[in-house]
């Protein structure tokens, strides 16, 4: 990989030699050609999508759903089951109050782990004290890693959504997310995922996964900051 030629993709970076830019699992910076993407959207396309019977209205709808099906190809999800948030924090708050807020309640379970963001967690815990439902986790081993074994007692049929992070944004550990979401359809619970550092860095296949719902964030991975998928 050549550095200096990637840092010439970045114009913030680009400009400045003397900065080294080491945050971008927290954001990323962004490519010269996403930020002239949405400087042409602006000054090109912008009109009201799918809500106007005119020919820009109809060009920035094009555009629009364009957008959608390339992200359904990037996690082989199918182009209606894209639904455009702000990020992963606003994904994992829909599905827990879209579907949490109407389907939990007392005596039900929320099976987290250990190593949530907290994006993956207050949802949740906000949810389950409106509905009665209990939150419990998966623990870490003392390598970091997630203890399946602990799975044996912890997934039973009172647990109704199991909500994990694919790759922990603090240790980095990549989750068995395909082998956790097997086990949790054996007991018929939903699987949330969050994508926020899986979809950066990783191949996603959300069928392969298994995973029901999956949370990514844009400004994560080079796109816009305010544009997020679940
Ligand atoms: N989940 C994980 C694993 C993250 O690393 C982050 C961001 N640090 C989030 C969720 C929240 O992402 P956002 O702020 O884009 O909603």
């Amino acid at each position: 990989m050549d550095l200096s030629t990637l840092r010439v993709d970045f114009p913030l970076i680009a400009g400045r030699p003397d900065l080294v830019y080491l945050d971008s699992a927290a954001t990323s910076q962004k490519p010269r050609r996403v930020i002239e993407s949405l400087k042409r959207f602006y000054e090109t396309l912008n009109a009201n999508v799918h809500r106007g019977a005119y020919r820009l209205s109809a060009e920035a709808t094009e555009a629009y759903e364009e957008a959608r099906k390339r992200l359904a190809r990037f996690l082989n999800a199918n182009p209606q089951e894209i639904v455009f948030v702000r990020n992963t924090t606003e994904a994992m708050n829909l599905v827990a109050y879209a579907w949490g807020l109407r389907n939990l309640k007392e005596g039900d379970e929320v099976l987290v782990t250990e190593m949530e963001h907290h994006a993956g967690l207050v949802p949740w815990h906000l949810v389950a004290g409106l509905t009665g439902a209990r939150i419990r986790a998966i623990p870490l081993t003392e390598e970091g890693r997630l203890d399946l074994s602990a799975l044996d007692t912890l997934l039973t049929e009172r647990v109704k959504v199991v909500s994990v992070v694919h790759m922990s944004n603090v240790l980095g550990t990549i989750n068995p997310v395909a082998e956790i979401a097997r086990r949790a359809k054996e007991v018929g619970a939903l699987v949330v995922v969050d994508g926020a550092q899986s979809a950066p860095h990783l191949p996603v296949n959300v069928k392969a996964l298994g995973a029901d719902f999956f949370a990514l964030s844009g400004h994560k991975m080079l796109g816009p900051t305010g544009a997020g998928v679940l």
